[in-house]
């Protein structure tokens, strides 16, 4: 909705003459509802697999792709799912339908391989025996099970509801760019593990940033965010070749000194590295470096060069780092030497370093800084607007 809606208020139009404003928070314009509840999103919960256990807490209803109800019970326990010769099967129910979909009375009554869900469940047919699932959730409940995942859940309130706003611009935009495509969101994409990060104190924080998004331009807008930025957040362009956009063209940061990933130093094995990149269809052998190049204004790299016995081979620094391992190799803003067997490699934060700094947002929140006013610096020339 959004993405027909936003287009609108922009085709030059006041918007005084159309809506009344209402400045409900500082710097979060009201315009009264742009869309009439939260949105519903698409999450793949699990993919490709042969396997899966469902239980379910209470009354539930199992429809076929066209909406009929094809079956309806009180509770399952830890039933397995799984599919043969072109049928579902739940349990010791056999389902002759490619889709199936798995709603309970309650909230929360659904649990899919030992994680409880809000949403409606969605089993769909791939190939050779395999099958995917797929949450259906409102977008404010899925939010309720990102933030305790994505952010320490103790942290300052101000850096939660940061936190809760990216997470929802980030979504709607998913939406948006994948809206005709069978689900917008993966787990990895935001760190979502259904109702198990979800607590009181992370409910109330987003109930108060209910609705709330960024835009530029009038535009919803891929807000990533990472873990500890180094001293500097990255342009979009020079990370991901993305069109760079000023919200996205990167800050200075001098707030994320204190984190524990500020500077980090690793001794990666030279054979893992040649493993993981042979497994992507790159072929290097006997590495002696792994040189960043071109480095933005976070250090982070553009590309990176291995040097090896069969050549220089020069790649996306991010697809390097995530090769390699997002947790092992902590970010692309470092130095490398050769050492024996390994190759240490020392650097600065922690993540890709495009958008929010999490640390960075937690030490403005201790300092006092507003949600609002943590956002505006870190995504400069944002709108926050309330759509719901
Ligand atoms: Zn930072």
């Amino acid at each position: 909705m959004i993405a027909v809606l936003l287009p609108t208020l922009s085709a030059g139009i006041p918007l005084s003459c159309q809506r009344d404003v209402v400045v409900v928070q500082d710097g979060v314009h009201d315009y009264g509802p742009l869309i009439d509840k939260p949105p519903i999103m698409r999450v793949l919960l699990i993919n490709n697999v042969r396997e899966a256990q469902l239980s379910v807490y209470g009354c539930y209803q199992i429809t076929g792709s066209l909406t009929n109800i094809i079956d309806q019970g009180q509770g399952l326990q830890k039933a397995k799912i799984s599919v043969t010769n072109g049928g579902i099967t739940i349990g010791n129910k056999r389902y002759d339908t490619s889709e199936l979909r798995i709603a309970s009375r309650q909230d929360g009554d659904v649990e899919l391989n030992n994680l409880r869900y809000r949403g409606e469940i969605r089993i769909l047919q791939q190939g050779n025996n395999k099958f995917s699932v797929i949450e259906e959730i409102d977008l404010e409940s899925f939010i309720a099970g990102v933030l305790g995942s994505e952010m320490p859940q103790t942290w300052n309130e101000d850096a939660l509801r940061a936190q809760a706003v990216t997470a929802r611009t980030y979504a709607m935009y998913k939406k948006k760019i994948r809206r005709d495509e069978i689900y917008h969101l993966e787990m990895i994409e935001l760190a979502y593990r259904g109702m198990a990060g979800e607590t009181p104190r992370l409910n109330k924080i987003i109930r108060e940033t209910n609705g709330v998004v960024m835009i530029y331009n009038w535009n919803i807008f891929p807000a990533y965010f990472h873990s500890t930025c180094g001293g500097h957040t990255e342009d979009i362009h020079h990370v991901f070749g993305k069109d760079s956009i000023p919200p996205l063209t990167g800050v200075v940061c001098n707030y994320c000194n204190n984190s524990k990933h500020s500077s980090w130093s690793r001794d990666i094995s030279k054979s893992d590295i040649e493993k993981k990149l042979r497994e992507a269809n790159i072929c290097v052998s006997n590495i002696s470096a792994v040189k960043v190049i071109n480095p933005g204004a976070g250090n982070h790299g553009s590309r990176v060069e291995i040097a090896s016995r069969s050549g220089n081979k020069e790649m996306n620094a991010n697809d390097f780092r995530l090769l390699v391992g997002p947790n092992i190799l902590l970010s692309t803003a470092f130095n490398s030497r050769s050492n024996g067997k390994c190759i240490t490699f020392s650097g600065r934060g922690w993540g890709h370093g495009v958008g929010l700094c999490q640390y960075g947002a937690q030490a403005m929140a201790e300092k006092g800084s507003p949600w609002t006013a943590i956002l505006k610096y870190y995504y400069p020339e944002i709108e926050l607007v309330r759509i719901y």
